[in-house]
């Protein structure tokens, strides 16, 4: 028999005697919400491929138990006679394991060849453990949705393959299309979108919105600009490139009682004038470049004795090696494939991974937390170790030591969804209150650098100095 009609069922997403079910959880990622979203995702690429997709939209339900959950959500799967059904999970475990697998009901099962297509096109796209199929007969999934061919899919595990990085919703929602067929694109290359819930003159109105939409579980942010002189801060959510998932995210909103509409922004940039951009936000410095204009490197002096643009690099030790030193440098730093020393190939002695910006030969960005240049997937032209912002501050695992965070001077480098790189500096401030600053630039992913006497910014239209030699630097090329 052909497959004609897929049925798509998202882990979780119901209640159970009135209790949300998130399904797995790890700092502020919940499963519910990544399937959720995948499976919105994966429907676009499925129907492009030309199959009939259902999603069973469980969001609203309450059960008396997982028990009734599954029985229930199985007669509704059993109901749409639908060929297959796949039921959309991420995996919990510990923050060592990773890899996808797949559950049937049995080898002989229709859905086995499908699961079997699907682990490998997980596996082999990103790079992570091919787990295999497993058959569990007695799972419920299986059992009440009868005989309609069912694939629990767990993807990967949301501590490591979710919270690096690696299976986000596109990357694991093109996967399992790639099982079925070639996947198009769906997305207009130039167009992003967002969510856009108010705009006001007063930023304490747009603080009362976004604090509402937080109380609400939905994760918005504060983009201020200056329209004909005046301030306007614009509360917005998301950035889809796919304009169906920012109508889906703007359904939700609205029944949760609040009001807005979609925002469309050209991605085309307006090229920058120069190579670099200084940009002073309150008593913030800032450059703003693009990642293939910067290089790592040993100064051993400060940034403006000597005369070059950029900012402090990272964490170093004078007791190890003197600050002119490559071994005097005790976190990651990396330029043109290769550690400035062997010190430099580690984020500290001993310590935890910790987050770490890649800037990959193939041209993209990429934010890991590692603990050794061992660990890249591919190879890097720059890499640059510190602590993680952004996504999620996680300095307690990361164990970072409680001589940094103070109210000092902090130096950051970040990037957007661009794929532009900022460099930061901002005087007198604990490391939590960055974080506004870098939502208004869109900061997406961040890690915090050498701070206090070290954080120095460099560029021909503003500085942040300090008299203290700095052991490395990021530095940028042209201005
Ligand atoms: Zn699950």
């Amino acid at each position: 028999m052909k497959l004609k009609h897929i049925v798509l069922w998202y882990g979780h997403n119901y209640k159970v005697n009135g209790i949300f079910d998130p399904g797995a959880t790890f700092k502020n990622l919940k499963e519910a919400t990544e399937v959720y979203n995948t499976v919105h995702l994966l429907k676009n690429y499925l129907e492009a491929q030309g199959y009939k997709v259902t999603i069973i939209d469980t969001r609203n339900m309450n059960f008396k138990s997982q028990k009734e959950a599954h029985e229930k959500i199985g007669e509704m799967v059993q109901a749409l006679g639908a060929d297959l059904c796949l039921n959309i999970h991420e995996n919990d475990g510990p923050e060592t394991a990773t890899g996808v697998e797949c559950f049937v009901h049995s080898t002989n099962s229709k859905a086995y060849p499908h699961a079997r297509n699907i682990v490998n096109s997980i596996s082999s796209t990103l790079g992570i453990r091919n787990r295999g199929v497993k058959v569990k007969k007695d799972y419920w999934t299986f059992i009440y949705t009868g005989d309609v061919p069912s694939i629990i899919i767990e993807g990967g595990f949301i501590k490591t393959d979710v919270y690096n990085g690696i299976l986000t919703i596109e990357t694991y929602a093109k996967c399992i299309a790639q099982a079925f067929g070639t996947v198009e694109d769906s997305k207009d290359k130039d167009k992003a979108y967002r969510v856009q819930l108010g705009a006001y003159s007063i930023r304490n109105n747009a603080d009362k919105l976004l604090k509402d939409l937080e109380q609400k579980g939905f994760k918005g942010f504060i983009k201020s600009e200056v329209v004909n002189n005046k301030n306007l801060y614009r509360v917005q959510l998301g950035y889809y490139l796919v304009r169906e998932n920012a109508d889906k995210m703007l359904q939700d909103l609205r029944n949760k009682g609040f009001n807005g509409f979609i925002a469309v922004e050209e991605i085309a940039e307006k090229e920058m004038k120069n190579k670099s951009e200084y940009i002073k936000k309150g008593d913030a410095r800032i450059i703003k470049t693009t990642p293939d204009n910067i290089y790592i490197s040993i100064l051993g002096d400060n940034l403006k004795n000597k005369g070059v643009y950029g900012i402090n690099g990272t964490f170093f030790d004078l007791s190890t090696a003197p600050v002119t030193s490559p071994n005097s440098c005790v976190f990651i730093a990396m330029n043109n494939g290769k550690a400035l020393s062997n010190n430099a190939s580690i984020n500290g002695y001993n310590a935890p991974p910790r987050g770490t910006i890649i800037y990959y030969e193939d041209g993209t960005l990429g934010n890991r937390k590692i603990k050794n240049i061992k660990e890249l997937s591919k190879p890097a032209k720059w890499v640059i170790g510190g602590y993680t912002v952004k996504p999620y501050m996680d300095f307690a695992n990361e164990k970072m030591n409680s001589g940094i965070n103070y109210k000092t001077a902090h130096s950051y480098i970040g990037y957007d969804s661009k794929g532009y790189v900022y460099l930061i500096v901002k005087p007198n401030h604990l490391v939590q209150e960055i974080v506004p600053l870098l939502n208004d630039l869109g900061i997406v992913q961040c890690i915090l650098l050498d701070g206090g006497g070290s954080s120095q910014l460099n560029h021909k239209e503003g500085s942040y100095h300090s008299s203290r030699k700095v052991n490395s630097i990021i530095g940028i090329k042209s201005v």
